[in-house]
Protein backbone atom coordinates (compact mmCIF):
# COMPACT_ATOMS: atom_id res chain seq x y z
CA UNK A 1 0.00 0.00 0.00
CA UNK A 2 2.83 2.14 0.69
CA UNK A 3 6.43 2.81 -1.21
CA UNK A 4 8.70 0.42 -0.58
CA UNK A 5 11.08 2.09 1.65
CA UNK A 6 7.91 2.88 4.47
CA UNK A 7 6.91 -1.00 4.02
CA UNK A 8 10.31 -1.95 5.40
CA UNK A 9 10.86 0.50 8.09
CA UNK A 10 10.66 0.37 12.14
CA UNK A 11 10.44 4.19 12.77
CA UNK A 12 12.19 5.70 15.43
CA UNK A 13 11.83 4.59 18.58
CA UNK A 14 11.18 7.36 21.46
CA UNK A 15 11.99 6.99 25.35
CA UNK A 16 9.34 6.19 27.68
CA UNK A 17 7.57 9.28 28.73
CA UNK A 18 5.83 8.34 32.13
CA UNK A 19 2.48 10.20 33.22
CA UNK A 20 3.21 10.07 36.98
CA UNK A 21 4.70 13.57 37.65
CA UNK A 22 6.66 11.86 40.59
CA UNK A 23 8.82 10.14 38.34
CA UNK A 24 12.11 10.82 38.11
CA UNK A 25 12.68 10.86 34.51
CA UNK A 26 16.14 10.88 33.34
CA UNK A 27 15.54 8.91 29.88
CA UNK A 28 15.09 11.49 27.09
CA UNK A 29 18.22 13.74 27.76
CA UNK A 30 15.40 16.96 28.69
CA UNK A 31 16.30 19.63 30.89
CA UNK A 32 15.93 18.83 34.44
CA UNK A 33 14.56 22.85 35.18
CA UNK A 34 11.59 24.72 34.19
CA UNK A 35 12.01 27.32 31.30
CA UNK A 36 12.67 30.67 32.36
CA UNK A 37 10.20 32.68 33.94
CA UNK A 38 10.14 34.52 30.97
CA UNK A 39 9.06 32.39 28.55
CA UNK A 40 5.95 31.84 30.29
CA UNK A 41 5.68 35.69 30.25
CA UNK A 42 5.99 35.85 26.68
CA UNK A 43 3.56 32.86 25.79
CA UNK A 44 1.37 34.66 28.18
CA UNK A 45 1.42 38.08 26.00
CA UNK A 46 0.54 35.82 23.26
CA UNK A 47 -2.79 37.88 22.17
CA UNK A 48 -6.19 36.81 19.74
CA UNK A 49 -5.09 38.93 17.19
CA UNK A 50 -1.87 37.09 16.18
CA UNK A 51 -3.24 33.70 16.64
CA UNK A 52 -5.51 34.56 13.87
CA UNK A 53 -2.56 35.92 11.47
CA UNK A 54 0.02 33.47 10.17
CA UNK A 55 3.08 33.82 11.98
CA UNK A 56 6.44 35.14 10.54
CA UNK A 57 7.61 33.44 7.87
CA UNK A 58 11.32 33.73 8.30
CA UNK A 59 11.12 33.99 12.40
CA UNK A 60 12.29 37.70 12.83
CA UNK A 61 12.14 38.09 15.99
CA UNK A 62 13.83 34.74 16.52
CA UNK A 63 16.44 35.62 14.34
CA UNK A 64 16.88 39.02 15.53
CA UNK A 65 17.83 37.44 19.19
CA UNK A 66 19.67 34.94 17.73
CA UNK A 67 21.82 36.53 15.50
CA UNK A 68 22.93 38.77 18.81
CA UNK A 69 23.71 36.37 21.05
CA UNK A 70 25.49 33.95 17.93
CA UNK A 71 27.10 36.68 17.11
CA UNK A 72 26.04 35.71 13.20
CA UNK A 73 23.67 37.60 10.60
CA UNK A 74 20.39 36.84 11.34
CA UNK A 75 19.54 36.05 7.52
CA UNK A 76 22.34 32.78 8.29
CA UNK A 77 19.52 31.54 10.97
CA UNK A 78 16.83 29.00 9.88
CA UNK A 79 14.35 27.95 12.11
CA UNK A 80 12.37 24.49 12.41
CA UNK A 81 10.00 22.70 14.25
CA UNK A 82 12.54 21.14 16.67
CA UNK A 83 16.46 20.16 15.56
CA UNK A 84 14.47 17.23 13.65
CA UNK A 85 13.12 19.13 11.36
CA UNK A 86 16.08 20.99 10.19
CA UNK A 87 17.48 17.16 9.75
CA UNK A 88 14.55 16.58 7.77
CA UNK A 89 14.70 19.71 5.34
CA UNK A 90 18.51 19.10 5.17
CA UNK A 91 18.31 15.56 3.77
CA UNK A 92 15.60 16.72 1.11
CA UNK A 93 17.99 19.42 0.51
CA UNK A 94 21.13 17.77 -0.04
CA UNK A 95 19.93 13.77 -0.45
CA UNK A 96 18.53 11.31 -3.46
CA UNK A 97 20.10 7.41 -4.29
CA UNK A 98 22.90 8.93 -6.10
CA UNK A 99 23.54 11.20 -2.82
CA UNK A 100 23.97 9.44 0.29
CA UNK A 101 23.55 10.29 3.82
CA UNK A 102 27.25 9.11 5.13
CA UNK A 103 27.93 10.18 9.51
CA UNK A 104 29.64 8.07 11.45
CA UNK A 105 28.37 5.85 13.83
CA UNK A 106 27.21 4.91 16.83
CA UNK A 107 25.23 8.27 16.91
CA UNK A 108 21.40 9.72 16.71
CA UNK A 109 19.18 7.05 14.96
CA UNK A 110 16.84 9.41 13.37
CA UNK A 111 19.62 10.17 11.29
CA UNK A 112 18.87 6.47 9.36
CA UNK A 113 15.45 6.54 9.66
CA UNK A 114 15.11 10.21 7.88
CA UNK A 115 17.48 8.79 5.09
CA UNK A 116 14.67 5.62 4.68
CA UNK A 117 11.97 7.91 4.03
CA UNK A 118 13.88 10.23 1.68
CA UNK A 119 15.16 6.59 0.27
CA UNK A 120 18.66 8.29 0.11
CA UNK A 121 21.63 5.59 1.41
CA UNK A 122 22.12 6.07 4.84
CA UNK A 123 26.00 4.80 4.98
CA UNK A 124 27.56 4.61 8.51
CA UNK A 125 31.18 4.46 9.01
CA UNK A 126 32.41 3.46 12.65
CA UNK A 127 34.41 4.91 14.65
CA UNK A 128 36.96 3.44 16.18
CA UNK A 129 37.58 5.46 18.33
CA UNK A 130 34.92 8.23 19.66
CA UNK A 131 37.20 10.87 20.54
CA UNK A 132 38.75 11.40 16.58
CA UNK A 133 36.70 10.77 13.33
CA UNK A 134 37.17 8.02 11.49
CA UNK A 135 39.35 8.33 7.94
CA UNK A 136 36.81 6.79 5.96
CA UNK A 137 34.86 9.75 5.68
CA UNK A 138 37.12 12.18 4.51
CA UNK A 139 37.13 10.44 1.34
CA UNK A 140 32.89 10.43 0.16
CA UNK A 141 30.74 10.75 -2.44
CA UNK A 142 27.91 12.08 0.17
CA UNK A 143 25.09 14.95 -0.48
CA UNK A 144 25.34 15.30 3.00
CA UNK A 145 27.64 14.28 6.04
CA UNK A 146 26.54 14.45 9.77
CA UNK A 147 28.91 14.73 12.52
CA UNK A 148 27.15 14.90 15.86
CA UNK A 149 29.22 16.82 18.12
CA UNK A 150 29.49 16.21 21.20
CA UNK A 151 27.94 12.69 19.82
CA UNK A 152 24.78 11.06 21.48
CA UNK A 153 24.84 8.73 23.26
CA UNK A 154 28.54 8.97 23.87
CA UNK A 155 28.86 12.15 24.94
CA UNK A 156 32.30 12.35 23.62
CA UNK A 157 33.21 15.50 21.79
CA UNK A 158 35.74 16.19 18.49
CA UNK A 159 38.24 18.90 18.34
CA UNK A 160 36.97 21.61 15.82
CA UNK A 161 40.27 21.64 13.91
CA UNK A 162 39.07 17.89 12.90
CA UNK A 163 35.97 19.13 12.02
CA UNK A 164 37.72 21.64 10.34
CA UNK A 165 39.21 19.50 7.89
CA UNK A 166 36.35 16.92 7.12
CA UNK A 167 34.74 20.66 5.67
CA UNK A 168 37.40 21.25 3.34
CA UNK A 169 38.03 17.27 2.21
CA UNK A 170 33.93 16.21 1.59
CA UNK A 171 31.64 17.18 -1.61
CA UNK A 172 28.72 17.87 -0.11
CA UNK A 173 27.11 19.95 2.99
CA UNK A 174 28.67 19.32 6.01
CA UNK A 175 25.81 19.18 9.03
CA UNK A 176 27.41 19.87 12.65
CA UNK A 177 24.61 18.71 14.95
CA UNK A 178 25.20 20.76 17.88
CA UNK A 179 22.04 19.98 19.76
CA UNK A 180 24.31 18.86 23.00
CA UNK A 181 26.83 22.00 22.84
CA UNK A 182 25.30 23.65 25.35
CA UNK A 183 26.72 21.41 27.84
CA UNK A 184 30.68 21.08 25.79
CA UNK A 185 33.41 23.41 26.18
CA UNK A 186 33.31 25.04 22.68
CA UNK A 187 31.68 24.90 19.64
CA UNK A 188 32.33 24.83 15.77
CA UNK A 189 30.32 28.15 14.96
CA UNK A 190 34.00 30.10 13.81
CA UNK A 191 34.03 27.53 11.31
CA UNK A 192 30.79 29.87 9.44
CA UNK A 193 33.59 31.90 8.50
CA UNK A 194 35.81 29.32 6.99
CA UNK A 195 33.67 26.86 4.89
CA UNK A 196 30.65 27.84 2.92
CA UNK A 197 29.78 24.20 2.98
CA UNK A 198 28.79 24.18 6.31
CA UNK A 199 25.34 24.32 8.63
CA UNK A 200 25.17 23.92 12.25
CA UNK A 201 22.53 22.65 14.22
CA UNK A 202 21.16 23.63 17.68
CA UNK A 203 17.93 22.59 19.49
CA UNK A 204 16.05 24.14 21.85
CA UNK A 205 14.94 21.48 23.87
CA UNK A 206 18.21 20.41 26.10
CA UNK A 207 19.88 23.63 26.88
CA UNK A 208 16.67 25.81 27.26
CA UNK A 209 14.25 23.32 28.33
CA UNK A 210 12.18 23.85 25.37
CA UNK A 211 11.33 20.40 24.73
CA UNK A 212 7.73 20.58 24.74
CA UNK A 213 7.43 23.17 22.65
CA UNK A 214 9.56 22.11 19.14
CA UNK A 215 11.66 24.89 18.59
CA UNK A 216 15.19 24.32 16.73
CA UNK A 217 17.48 25.92 14.17
CA UNK A 218 20.51 25.98 11.75
CA UNK A 219 23.11 28.44 11.70
CA UNK A 220 24.08 28.14 7.83
CA UNK A 221 26.29 29.81 4.61
CA UNK A 222 24.05 31.67 2.32
CA UNK A 223 23.40 29.23 0.41
CA UNK A 224 22.66 26.27 2.40
CA UNK A 225 19.81 28.72 3.75
CA UNK A 226 18.70 29.11 0.15
CA UNK A 227 17.69 25.93 -0.48
CA UNK A 228 16.23 25.02 3.31
CA UNK A 229 14.06 27.96 2.70
CA UNK A 230 12.65 26.89 -0.60
CA UNK A 231 12.18 23.54 1.34
CA UNK A 232 10.37 23.88 4.37
CA UNK A 233 6.77 24.29 5.37
CA UNK A 234 6.31 28.29 4.89
CA UNK A 235 4.54 28.73 8.37
CA UNK A 236 6.30 25.93 10.33
CA UNK A 237 6.80 27.51 13.44
CA UNK A 238 3.79 28.99 14.87
CA UNK A 239 3.39 32.03 16.84
CA UNK A 240 3.83 30.83 19.95
CA UNK A 241 6.74 28.76 19.68
CA UNK A 242 8.40 31.81 18.13
CA UNK A 243 7.61 34.19 21.26
CA UNK A 244 8.41 31.35 23.58
CA UNK A 245 12.28 30.69 21.87
CA UNK A 246 12.94 33.99 21.60
CA UNK A 247 12.26 35.09 25.05
CA UNK A 248 14.36 31.68 26.01
CA UNK A 249 17.54 32.68 24.04
CA UNK A 250 17.10 36.57 25.66
CA UNK A 251 17.36 35.03 28.85
CA UNK A 252 21.17 34.10 28.79
CA UNK A 253 21.61 34.37 32.78
CA UNK A 254 18.79 32.13 33.33
CA UNK A 255 20.19 29.56 30.95
CA UNK A 256 23.80 29.96 32.77
CA UNK A 257 22.79 29.13 35.27
CA UNK A 258 20.98 26.38 34.60
CA UNK A 259 23.43 24.44 31.91
CA UNK A 260 26.13 25.11 34.51
CA UNK A 261 24.36 23.27 37.30
CA UNK A 262 23.90 20.66 35.05
CA UNK A 263 27.55 20.35 33.76
CA UNK A 264 28.26 20.32 37.81
CA UNK A 265 26.05 17.41 38.37
CA UNK A 266 27.20 16.06 35.49
CA UNK A 267 30.87 16.17 36.56
CA UNK A 268 29.52 14.65 40.42
CA UNK A 269 27.66 11.62 38.77
CA UNK A 270 30.86 11.31 36.56
CA UNK A 271 33.07 10.69 39.75
CA UNK A 272 30.58 8.79 41.70
CA UNK A 273 29.39 6.17 39.60
CA UNK A 274 32.76 4.61 39.50
CA UNK A 275 32.33 4.09 42.89
CA UNK A 276 29.42 2.03 42.84
CA UNK A 277 31.26 -0.28 40.34
CA UNK A 278 29.98 1.22 37.27
CA UNK A 279 31.93 2.61 33.85
CA UNK A 280 31.30 6.18 32.66
CA UNK A 281 32.02 7.53 29.84
CA UNK A 282 33.19 11.02 30.14
CA UNK A 283 30.54 13.12 28.36
CA UNK A 284 30.53 17.03 27.34
CA UNK A 285 26.52 16.42 26.71
CA UNK A 286 23.45 16.25 29.26
CA UNK A 287 23.64 12.72 29.91
CA UNK A 288 26.18 10.09 31.05
CA UNK A 289 26.66 6.51 29.04
CA UNK A 290 27.09 3.81 31.87
CA UNK A 291 28.72 0.28 31.45
CA UNK A 292 27.50 -1.91 34.16
CA UNK A 293 29.71 -4.63 36.33
CA UNK A 294 28.77 -7.60 37.94
CA UNK A 295 24.64 -7.11 36.92
CA UNK A 296 23.07 -6.29 34.09
CA UNK A 297 22.11 -3.04 32.72
CA UNK A 298 18.81 -4.83 31.87
CA UNK A 299 18.46 -5.83 35.59
CA UNK A 300 18.93 -2.31 36.97
CA UNK A 301 17.23 -0.82 34.10
CA UNK A 302 14.27 -2.77 35.61
CA UNK A 303 15.31 -2.11 39.48
CA UNK A 304 14.78 1.23 38.70
CA UNK A 305 11.96 1.33 36.95
CA UNK A 306 10.18 -0.30 39.81
CA UNK A 307 11.45 2.56 41.88
CA UNK A 308 10.19 5.13 39.54
CA UNK A 309 13.33 6.32 37.95
CA UNK A 310 13.72 5.77 34.32
CA UNK A 311 16.65 5.59 32.47
CA UNK A 312 17.43 4.87 28.76
CA UNK A 313 18.15 1.38 28.39
CA UNK A 314 20.41 0.36 25.17
CA UNK A 315 20.66 -3.40 23.87
CA UNK A 316 22.03 -2.75 20.61
CA UNK A 317 24.81 -4.20 17.94
CA UNK A 318 27.71 -2.03 19.15
CA UNK A 319 26.18 -0.53 22.11
CA UNK A 320 25.20 -4.05 23.75
CA UNK A 321 23.63 -3.88 27.72
CA UNK A 322 23.99 -0.20 28.31
CA UNK A 323 22.37 2.50 30.02
CA UNK A 324 22.08 6.29 29.29
CA UNK A 325 21.76 8.66 32.02
CA UNK A 326 20.10 12.08 31.62
CA UNK A 327 21.29 14.54 33.89
CA UNK A 328 18.84 15.51 37.07
CA UNK A 329 18.32 18.31 39.69
CA UNK A 330 20.64 17.59 42.55
CA UNK A 331 17.73 15.58 44.34
CA UNK A 332 16.38 13.58 41.01
CA UNK A 333 20.64 12.96 41.43
CA UNK A 334 21.02 11.93 44.99
CA UNK A 335 17.74 9.85 44.38
CA UNK A 336 19.45 7.81 41.28
CA UNK A 337 22.71 7.19 43.51
CA UNK A 338 20.57 5.90 46.74
CA UNK A 339 18.83 3.64 44.18
CA UNK A 340 21.93 2.35 42.79
CA UNK A 341 23.70 2.04 46.12
CA UNK A 342 21.20 -0.10 47.18
CA UNK A 343 20.62 -2.18 44.33
CA UNK A 344 24.85 -2.73 44.07
CA UNK A 345 24.55 -3.79 47.73
CA UNK A 346 26.70 -0.85 49.37
C1 LIG B 1 17.63 16.26 20.72
C2 LIG B 1 18.44 16.11 19.49
C3 LIG B 1 18.16 16.82 18.30
C4 LIG B 1 17.03 17.77 18.11
O1 LIG B 1 15.97 17.60 18.94
P1 LIG B 1 14.70 18.55 18.87
O2 LIG B 1 13.97 18.25 20.13
O3 LIG B 1 13.94 18.15 17.64
O4 LIG B 1 15.20 19.95 18.80
C5 LIG B 1 19.01 16.66 17.24
N1 LIG B 1 20.05 15.83 17.30
C6 LIG B 1 20.33 15.13 18.41
C7 LIG B 1 21.53 14.27 18.42
C8 LIG B 1 19.54 15.23 19.53
O5 LIG B 1 19.81 14.52 20.60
Amino acid sequence: MFRENIEKMEGYTPGYQPTDSAAVKLNTNENPYPPSPKVIEAIRQVDAESLRRYPPILWDSFRQAGSEILDVAPQSIVCGNGGDEILTVLIRCCCDQNRPLIYPALTYSLYSELATIQNCPAIEIPYDDYNHLPKKLYNTDAGLTIICNPNAPTGTLVAIEEIAQLAGAVKGVLLIDEAYIDFAPQNCLELLKRFNNIAILRSMSKGYSLAGMRFGFAIASEPIVGAMLKVKDSYNLSIVAQAAATAAIKDQPYFKKNTQAIIAQRNRLIKELPMLGFDVNPSQANFILVKTTNKSAREIYDLLCKQNIFVRYFNTSGLTDKLRISIGTPDQNDRLLRALADIMGH
